[in-house]
């Protein structure tokens, strides 16, 4: 996969000349060449200097031979019969010799006998000419002497000079100290060496380059292989990685210093991926839990809680479903249940929840759907997290517990493997939760009346106080009803307590249905009801008053641990909160002196207040 700048803020391309292989290979080729020249060079000079040996050699032999023939017929007397037949030798000693001259000359220069007969008395310079190297001289040692010479074609030429030795026979005519009174001087065409030589540079120049082609094609392969391949490998997995790819591992490939290079980055690779996920875990944990902070500050109802803690789940983990228990005040439970697509719901139970997981019921399976009942039971027996992975879906069950009492059980059902959670995150958010529901359950039982699970006095009077102050902001209505139970006195003494007791829940719970969700009902003192009713017109109340009185009055209610029912009334006094004369006390006193008109007019009846 090619990742442009774009992703990784760096160009990604070599030009060809930066690349290695260019380089390498521009390397290899000059290097050839220089190694070609220097073979070259030093083998032309061995061959030169072995054709010049080769020609010294022969021109010695030359003279020698010439020396040993006619050195005889010399001392015969025969002097200028010698020197013709030196002449006739001569071309004879070209044609062995593969010369192309030769001559023979005095000490002083004359020529006495030629392969070129015109050249014969003829006379040649033997001080300070080139072409005549040592003639100056008389050591022998000086001799063969060699010289490079034009040729009478304009070809180069080579010319070897070697003294004609004077043996024992010449000594007769010859002074004893004469080293030599002759010389031979033998010049060979140097056209086929120059022209060998040209031959062998393209040859040589032949094979450099098919060498140095050879050469260059192995060791690009080699390299390619041992070292591009390896290179660019794991340059496209640190591409991929810089691009946040990072999962992305190179291939090792051999066991040479640039796989331990590779394998390097694959360890450093694994610990960067290490380190984000941390980091990512950690940054989940902690938005969820900021999340939950905030939510759990918006309000400390106990219903509201565990709505908003579900929420904030499914938001922050994603799973398929979830379920979150928390007992109330009253000792019952409320169970917040969110799904991906259908939303959220609330239901209520009464009783422990850890007693009705006991008991499996149908109600719970339906609520803890799917989850493994083991898993469910294990979680609460134990109080601490347990999770189980299935098809990389993860399902937790974290209890919320505290001073060892289980206050509710969380239940996220099918996180997708794609949400980092770590145990630390969960336990993390196990204690929030704990935290969440002690407050919740403190303050809910603070404001809530035990028997009934009504909100009580104190806390219905501070909210009619903030009834009241919108009220006289926003010009709005409220109404207030006073309820009072007929005859309750009678009932507990007929009855018993616990019998009262029983019949209060029941007034308790058909008040509150009859409420809408914006009124709020609290137990004002014994069998006394408060009700604050915002935005109800004026024309209303008396309505919403008699369907409270006929809640109460339409069916007879169970005695508790006493077997039959009893039937109940209930008398009502309601007033209009009238924002420019009314306070608080005021409202309360005209509700209640309605009341009393209520129970002074025959009691079961609903009065209004209209002073
Ligand atoms: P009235 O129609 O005049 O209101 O008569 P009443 O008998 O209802 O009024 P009274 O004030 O005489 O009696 C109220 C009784 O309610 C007295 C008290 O024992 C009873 N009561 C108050 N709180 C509770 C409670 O929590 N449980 C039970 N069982 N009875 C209670
Ligand atoms: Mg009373
Ligand atoms: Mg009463």
């Amino acid at each position: 996969m090619k990742l442009d700048a774009e992703q990784t803020g760096i160009d990604a391309s070599v030009r060809w000349w930066n690349s290695i292989p260019a380089k390498l290979v521009s390397g290899l080729l000059l290097l050839t060449l220089v190694a070609g020249a220097t073979v070259w060079s030093v083998v032309a000079k061995q061959q030169e200097n072995l054709f010049l040996e080769q020609r010294i050699h022969e021109a010695g032999i030359t003279s020698s031979i010439i020396s040993r023939d006619f050195a005889e017929p010399m001392l015969g007397g025969a002097g200028t019969a010698v020197w013709s037949a030196l002449t006739a030798e001569a071309a004879e000693i070209v044609h062995k010799n593969l010369a192309i001259r030769v001559f023979v000359f005095l000490r002083d220069g004359r020529i006495m006998a030629a392969s070129d007969k015109g050249a014969i008395g003829s006379r040649i310079e033997v001080k300070g000419n080139p072409e005549c190297p040592a003639c100056d001289s008389t050591r022998a040692g000086d001799f063969p002497a060699s010289a490079a010479v034009t040729l009478p074609s304009g070809a180069p030429g080579l010319r070897v000079i070697s003294p004609i030795p004077v043996t024992d026979v010449c000594r007769f005519c010859h002074q004893k100290d004469d080293e030599a009174r002759s010389y031979v001087a033998v010049d060979f065409d140097l056209t086929p060496l120059a022209r060998a030589r040209t031959e062998r540079q393209r040859s040589i120049l032949i094979m450099g380059l098919g060498s140095s082609v050879i050469l260059v094609v192995l060791v690009t392969l080699l390299f390619r292989r041992l070292v591009m391949r390896p290179v660019e490998a794991l340059m496209e997995s640190m591409t991929r990685v810089a691009a946040g790819h990072l999962s992305a591992r190179t291939k090792i490939l051999g066991k040479d210093e640039l796989a331990l290079l590779g394998r390097h980055f694959n360890h450093m690779a694994e610990r960067i991926e290490d380190q984000v996920d941390r980091i990512e875990t950690a940054h989940t944990e902690s938005e969820l839990l900021y999340r939950l902070v905030v939510e759990a500050s918006k309000s400390l109802e106990t219903s509201e809680v565990a709505t908003g803690v579900a929420r904030v789940i499914m938001e922050r983990l994603s799973p398929r479903r979830v379920t979150f228990f928390l007992e109330c005040a009253d000792g019952g439970w409320i169970c917040a249940t969110r799904t991906m697509v259908g939303g959220g719901s609330v239901e209520y139970g009464e009783g422990f929840f850890e007693a009705e997981i006991a008991l499996d019921s149908g109600r719970f399976r339906k609520l803890l759907q799917g989850v493994p009942r083991q898993l469910v039971e294990e979680a609460c027996r134990v109080q601490a997290l347990r999770d189980l992975r299935e098809d990389s879906e993860l399902t937790v069950m974290l209890p919320v517990v505290s001073e060892s009492r289980l206050l509710g059980l969380l239940a996220c059902i099918g996180i997708p493997a794609s949400v980092r959670v770590d145990d630390a995150l969960l336990n993390n958010l196990g204690a929030h939760l704990n935290l969440a529901a002690v407050n919740s359950r403190n303050y809910t039982g603070a404001i809530t009346d035990s028997l009934t699970g009504l909100k009580n006095k104190r806390y219905g009077m501070v909210r009619l106080e903030e009834a009241l102050s919108f009220a006289r902001r926003h010009r709005s209505r409220v109404g207030l009803a006073l309820c009072d139970v007929d005859h309750f006195k009678q009932i507990n003494d007929t009855y018993g307590h616990l019998a009262g007791d029983a019949v209060l829940k029941e007034i308790s719970r058909r008040i509150a249905s009859c409420m809408r969700k914006s009124d709020l009902v609290a137990r004002y003192g014994g069998e006394e009801f408060l009700l604050i009713l915002p935005e109800a017109p004026l024309d209303s109340l008396a309505a919403i008053g008699e369907k409270v009185r006929l809640a109460i009055e339409e069916a007879p209610m169970g005695l508790g641990p006493c077997a039959g029912t009893v039937s109940v009334t209930l008398s009502v006094g309601i007033a209009a909160f009238r924002a420019d004369s009314d306070s608080g006390e005021i409202l309360m006193a005209r509700a209640d002196a309605a009341l009393y008109r209520a129970k002074k007019s025959g009691r079961n009846r609903v009065v209004i207040d209209a002073t």
